[in-house]
């Protein structure tokens, strides 16, 4: 019998890693998870590890990938009671990194990811049945078996299942850990219960132990229920998980796989935002010479048409959705102005939430300023020139946008849930510790007493200026996360072996 000394020297020092995306910055993105899975690897790879990314070829990933490689030209996998035959393709992304693209024109070669305006594809099941099945089927064929797979979201959630079910005793496969992150439980991918044939699995597998979900089929419930380890984005988030309020229902298998279940924060590219060189702000800055910070400051009243006096500013870079919190924003928006604020508000989604904000920016004009529409660039400008960052979320499985804002020396004011609980600090005058101020019941009053705090910090110069040092001080670029995820594959791969 191995001892658990000779099980720990069987984990290589150099870790083979298949990193498993339904999108990839730059390939293709439609959220968080883009961010993400283009970030992870190139940390993984900067602390010396074998990473390789495999995702779907969706239309126009060569614009990015250059000319892809045949690697599998020809792989048929089983779906249904039929074959359907793709490709892996090989590319690089940043930094050397291979990236296998799965073609199957059918399934990927459409104008979206996930669907259009009028809804979600009607063969999403079978479209992501089929990519987790390739990805098993073509790692008995690519002669590179990686020690860990790192599946993300529901897209992928059905590769555990393989592995641990129909592939179980494949000798090419049965040594393969797995870690399953959630990016956001709220997305599972439930599909009804006649696909279940298509995946080929057992209907021993369709009971509430399994991926049977209250009579439909849960992607997402097979890889918290399968994956040898399980992430999320925030160790907040990892607790709040397992409550009903935030479980999306499946708090309860959540709870069963508690020991399993850790929170890796995400971070940011510090490169990519960097307040000393962004070519989209008018004047750069760092912590030793903010002079830049003030200019974009006033460029920004300038350029939205708020009037230029020194009140203080809260930027808003949103998703205009009931998760962000914007209704509470609405009803604390009089106490905000009597306080003497202005507010500059991007934000795009629900035109119920964009009326009510342009009607705001329309009573207010001057003190209240509204941008509606994705544009990057005035997003940046907004993280440099506003003095405060308000996110006031309902939940928050990690959050860029306090991290963005920190690294802009741009004060968060946030709700304490999820990530934000666990990146942001309460600023204490006495101590002149911390980096930002927040507030925990889901109320306006609540929210507008953790903007008197921070006014109240602000009409103090010298100290506002130490904040916003310590903003700055902070620290959330990938390394330490994928330190963190190096070491949870280390514990998967223990806990896979035979
Ligand atoms: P979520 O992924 O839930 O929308 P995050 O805070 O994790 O929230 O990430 C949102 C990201 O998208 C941030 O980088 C933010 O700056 C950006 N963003 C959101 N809305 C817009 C917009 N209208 N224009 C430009 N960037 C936006």
């Amino acid at each position: 019998m191995a001892s658990h000394s000779h099980l720990e020297a069987t984990v290589p020092q150099r870790l083979r890693i298949l990193l498993i995306s339904s999108e990839a910055e730059p390939f293709a993105k439609t959220g968080g998870l883009a961010d993400v899975a283009g970030a992870v690897p190139k940390a993984l790879a900067g602390l010396g590890h074998d990473v390789r990314v495999l995702m779907p070829k969706y239309r126009g990933v060569e614009r990015h990938a250059g000319s892809l490689t045949p690697i599998i030209p020809r792989l048929q996998v089983p779906i249904a009671d039929r074959t359907a035959e793709g490709a892996w393709l090989e590319g690089r992304m940043g930094a050397g990194i291979p990236i296998y693209f799965l073609a199957q024109d059918q399934y990927y070669d459409r104008d979206a990811l996930y669907g259009t305006a009028e809804g979600d594809y009607w063969d999403n099941c079978e479209r992501f049945i089929f990519f987790c099945r390739a990805a098993v089927e073509g790692l008995r064929q690519l002669g590179w078996t990686p020690h860990v797979i790192h599946a993300n979201d529901w897209q992928t959630g059905l590769v555990p299942v393989y592995l641990e079910t129909l592939y179980r005793d494949d000798p090419a496969l049965a040594k393969i850990a797995t870690l399953f992150t959630v990016h956001n439980l709220a997305y599972q991918g439930v599909f009804w219960h006649y696909d279940m044939p298509m995946t080929g699995l057992g209907w021993d597998l369709f009971t509430p132990a399994g991926i049977e979900y209250y009579g439909k089929l849960n992607f997402l419930k097979g890889g918290l229920i399968f994956a040898d380890l399980l992430t999320t984005v925030s160790r907040t988030y990892a607790r709040e998980i397992q409550t009903p309020e935030f479980g999306c229902g499946l708090e309860g298998v959540l709870q069963e796989r508690s020991q399993a279940l850790h929170g890796v924060v995400n971070g940011i590219d510090y490169e990519v935002w960097n307040p000393a060189s962004d070519p989209a702000i008018p004047k750069g800055y760092t912590a030793d010479d903010l002079q830049g910070k003030r200019a974009c400051k006033l460029a920004l009243q300038e350029e939205l048409g708020l009037a230029r006096e020194p009140a203080p500013l809260l930027g808003m870079v949103t998703r205009l959705v009931e998760q962000k919190g914007l209704p509470l924003v609405l009803e604390a928006l009089p106490g905000l102005l009597a306080g003497g604020v202005q507010l500059a508000l991007l934000g795009s989604g629900e035109p119920a939430l964009e009326q009510a904000f342009a009607a705001a920016a329309a009573t207010h004009a001057g003190r209240v300023a509204v941008s509606f529409g994705y544009d990057a660039a005035l997003a940046r400008r907004i993280y440099a020139g506003a003095d405060c960052f308000l996110m006031p979320s309902r939940y928050e499985p990690c959050g860029l946008g306090q991290l963005i804002s920190l690294r802009y020396g741009t004060i968060p004011l946030v709700r304490w849930t999820g990530g934000l609980a666990d990146t942001v600090k309460e600023f204490d005058p006495a101590k002149q510790a911390g980096t930002g101020f927040g507030f925990a019941p889901f109320s306006h009053e609540a929210l507008l007493d953790c903007c008197r705090r921070a006014l109240a910090v602000f009409r103090q110069p010298r100290l506002w200026q130490r904040l916003v040092r310590n903003a700055l001080a902070e620290d959330f670029s990938w390394e330490a996360s994928a330190r963190e995820y190096v070491s949870l594959y280390r514990k998967a791969v223990k806990a896979a072996a035979p």
